[in-house]
Order: structure tokens, then sequence, then C-alpha cells
């Protein structure tokens, strides 16, 4: 017999866990089933900045509140306790792959000055803020499942059911994935089936020691090339919010059979233009991840199944996205048992609020052309970014961060027309092509699982 609750969240990330403390709180009889024993350690690489303070994002103006040590969400209208470390970042510096020029998004020694007013954002602990969460939902009486791989789910008219790769059985009216980027439950769905596949992200990060760095306290980006397929490889240093001589830098990008990131991260380290950074360099941890880039969900809800956080994404709802999602989700089933009322219409709420904020009006393909950009390759970029030398407003958000940069280029059209003729022959070769055009090359070495 299956056990039968009100609700069953799949995946205990900040989507999961957010729905279960709000569903849990709200009186519903509540099931968390994440696959990993301990939800709160975090093997998977994540920037944990507070993304995006300085900005809108998903219709959101969120940030954290030092005083009461909670994140905000205005729009919204709710808080989460995050009582975890924390370290301000005060720019954006991306430096050209020879080290001889830095693009400044965001003045590092204006910023500093007025303290905690000034940052960008702030770097956080991802295993407190889960910590908080889980601490939470646990007082609302959700029954928490860990070790629990979700293997099946089988929808029906009035229940839906849900088995473990441990034989666990449970059963209830609704359900909500929130198995992050690369959901099982969406591909069972058959939704990955309609979705445009735009690659696959690998990446790998260490928390070290040892660091020299220009500009401690910013996101510091080093533009690297591999030196065989020359496909970018995305570089980013930021202040650990553990201890303070502690620094997170992670490298990753499009997944291609010769390009191995740990590899490409222990070159930055110890041969390339970039090792004077990491004088007594020190790996304290390792973490990963693998990321297929599919084109949004066409709808969040399917049936009696709600699609929240990265499951129904693309790339990164990001924590604070997700955590909506989860709240969001949650509130939608609740009124619907509530009403009594059961499938798609009666979660009516998510499927608007989700339209209005995550599908294809938000322009996702903004963050997909900052991978895209840099196939150019290295000579080009190299030139066309010295190009840019004056300080830029920054914008931590991933679908505006690409335009100021872009426009400054633009300005110097003409300079690019006398100087280097080929190069605008490049870009407008580049910009009469479809994204679809442009991702081709990281389309054919992704692995999608359709
Ligand atoms: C390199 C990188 C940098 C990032 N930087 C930031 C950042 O700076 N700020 C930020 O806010 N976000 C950042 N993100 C994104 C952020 O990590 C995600 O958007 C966020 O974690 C998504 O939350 P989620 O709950 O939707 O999914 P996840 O956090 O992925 O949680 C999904 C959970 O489901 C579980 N699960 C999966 N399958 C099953 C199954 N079959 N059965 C049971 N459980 C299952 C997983 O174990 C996991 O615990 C970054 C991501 C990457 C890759």
């Amino acid at each position: 017999m299956a056990k039968t609750y009100d609700l069953i969240i799949v995946g205990a990330g900040p989507a999961g866990l957010m729905a279960a403390k709000a569903a849990g709180e709200s009186g519903l009889s509540v099931a968390l089933l994440e696959r990993k024993q301990s939800i709160t350690d975090i093997n998977r690489s994540c920037a944990t900045m507070f993304a995006i303070e300085d900005d809108y994002y998903f219709g959101e103006r969120m940030f954290f509140s030092e005083e009461q040590r909670r994140l905000v969400f205005p729009v919204t209208g709710f808080t989460v306790p995050y009582d975890g470390p924390y370290r301000n970042f005060y720019a954006w510096h991306l430096y050209t792959s020879d080290n001889k020029h830095c693009i400044k998004l965001g003045s590092y020694e204006a910023n500093q000055q007025k303290g905690p007013k000034g940052r960008l954002s702030v770097t956080y602990s991802k295993h407190h803020l889960l910590t908080s969460l889980l601490a939470d939902a646990g007082k609302a009486g959700v029954t928490v499942l860990t070790g629990a791989n979700v293997t099946a789910l089988l929808r029906g008219s009035e229940t839906s059911r849900i088995r473990t790769a441990e034989g666990l059985k449970l059963e209830a009216p609704y359900i909500i994935a929130a198995d992050g980027i690369n959901s099982r439950i969406v591909q069972q769905l058959g939704l990955n089936r309609g979705r445009r596949f735009y690659g696959t992200l690998q990446g790998i990060s260490y928390y070290m020691t040892g660091l020299n760095l220009p500009h401690p306290e910013a996101i510091n980006y080093p533009m690297l090339f591999h030196k065989k397929s020359g496909y970018p490889v995305m570089v980013w240093i930021e202040p650990s919010p553990y201890e303070e001589e502690e620094f997170w830098v992670y490298c990753g990008g499009p997944s291609h059979p010769e390009l191995n990131y740990k590899d490409e991260l222990d070159r930055l380290i110890m041969d390339s233009p970039f090792s004077s950074w990491f004088p007594r360099p020190v790996i304290r941890r390792t973490q990963a991840h693998v990321a297929n880039i599919w084109a949004p969900v066409a709808a969040p809800v399917m049936g009696n199944v709600l699609i929240a956080g990265d499951a129904g994404w693309t790339v990164e709802a990001e924590c604070t996205g997700s955590m909506m999602c989860g709240l969001k989700a949650a509130g939608a089933v609740t009124e619907a048992l509530r009403n009594g009322k059961r499938g798609p219409e009666a979660v009516g709420s998510y499927s608007a609020w989700w339209n209005r904020h995550f599908s294809e009006a938000q322009d996702y393909k903004e963050f997909l052309l900052l991978l895209s950009s840099a196939l150019v390759g290295q000579e080009t970029s190299l030139y066309l970014n010295k190009l840019v030398t004056e300080t830029l407003p920054c914008s931590l958000n991933p679908y505006h961060l690409l335009k100021a940069i872009n426009s400054v280029i633009m300005d110097k059209l003409g300079q690019i027309q006398k100087e280097r003729p080929d190069i605008v022959q490049t870009l407008q070769a580049v910009s009469n092509l479809s994204l679809e055009e442009q991702m081709k090359p990281l389309v054919g070495t992704g692995f999608p699982n359709r």
C-alpha cells in the first residue's frame, strides 16, 4: 500500500525545501523526498551569490537585510531567515585572456568605501540557507525522507504515485517536481521532447586559500580559451563566505570531448597569465556540476504535477528564483485542496505567476548569448574587449550583463572598421545567425536527457 499525503515534493534544494516549509506551515501533510543522504551537504558547484540584489529578477527585487538576518522578497511578499556567514563584494572584473586588460563593471574602490551600502551583493553559505529551511520544514511537520531516489512517477486523474529506487511507494493528489536542472520527473513527463536543447555545461570548483588577487572583494572573471578546441572557458573567482583568506574558484563551460575542466582549472592556477594570483595554492574542498541547457518548459503544470525551480527553467533559476517557485507552487496546492479541487486549473495561480515571470518573456536567450559570444575566438575576443576602457555600471542579472559591454563595442564600430575590417565582417556574420545557429557547436557536443 502506498502511503498517502496531501503533497509529495521531489528534491530538497531551495525550491523543494521552500515548498515543503510553506505547505507544511499551511497545514498540509507533506512528504519531501531527497536522494542525497544529507540535504545540507552541498556537493554541486554554486557561486552562492544572492542573485540578484541589484536589479529586478523574475519580477522580484530581493535583498539581504543584515539587520534582520533575512532574505527579503518585497514584491512576492515573504522573507527567509539566513543566519549564516556572508561576504560583501563590490565589482565585477573581466580580465582578457592575456591578463593585460580588465573590463570593470562597477567601481571597486568607490563602492568599497561605502561599505555594505556600496556592495553589489554578498556571497553566502548554501549549507546554512538549506539548514534553516529544513529546520522550518521540520517544525511544520513535514515528513523528510533522505536517501530516497525517485525513479518513477505514475500519474492518475485523482492522485499520482511516486516510487523510489529503495522501494518506497507514496501517493498524493499533487506532486511538486523540484528535482533540479536535469530533472528526471520532467524527462519522464515527456516534456524535454518539446524543449529546444542548447548544449551541456560542465564545471568544477575549488574552495582555496593562498591567493593574491588585485581586487579580492570582487567577482574576478578571467577569460580563458581551451587550446585545442578554441572553446571559451569560464573562470570565476569570488570571496568565500566562510573565511577571509578563502576564495571560491570555478572553471566551466560547454562540454566538449577534448575539454577537461579540471585540467583547465589546474592550468589557470599553475600555468597561465593568471598564475601569479595563486602564489601558495591550497585546495580545501572540491565541487562539480553537469547541467543540460534546455529552453524553459512550455507550461509549469502538467496534470497534477507542478514543476518548480531549475527543473523547469533554463540553466539556473538561482536559489532565490527557486525559492519563489517553491512558495508559489505550495500556495497554489494549498488553495486547490482548500477548495476541494483537483487538476491543473485548480493550481492556475501558479501557472499564471510562472508565465508572467519565468516564461520565454524573461529573455533567457541573452544569457545563452553570453556563452556563444566568446565563440568568435580568442584573438577577436581579445581585440574587442580591449576596446572597453571605461568603468561600466554593473548588473548581476545575467540577462542584462552583456548589454553594457556590447553597446560600448558597437559604439566603436567605426574604429573597428578602420583597424580590423575582418572583425567587422565576423561580427556581421555572427549577428546574422539565429541563436540556434550560434549554439550549434555546443548542441553537437552536449548529451540531452530527452
Ligand atoms: C556553477 C553554478 C553557479 C551558480 N551560482 C549561483 C549563485 O551565485 N546564486 C544562486 O542563487 N544560484 C546559483 N546557481 C544556481 C543554483 O544552484 C540553482 O539555481 C538552485 O540550486 C536551484 O534550486 P532547485 O531547488 O531548483 O534545484 P537543486 O538545488 O538542484 O535541488 C534539486 C534537489 O533534487 C534532488 N534530486 C534530484 N533528482 C532526484 C530524484 N530523482 N529523487 C530525489 N531527489 C532528487 C537533488 O539531489 C537536489 O538536492 C549556480 C549554479 C551553478 C551550476
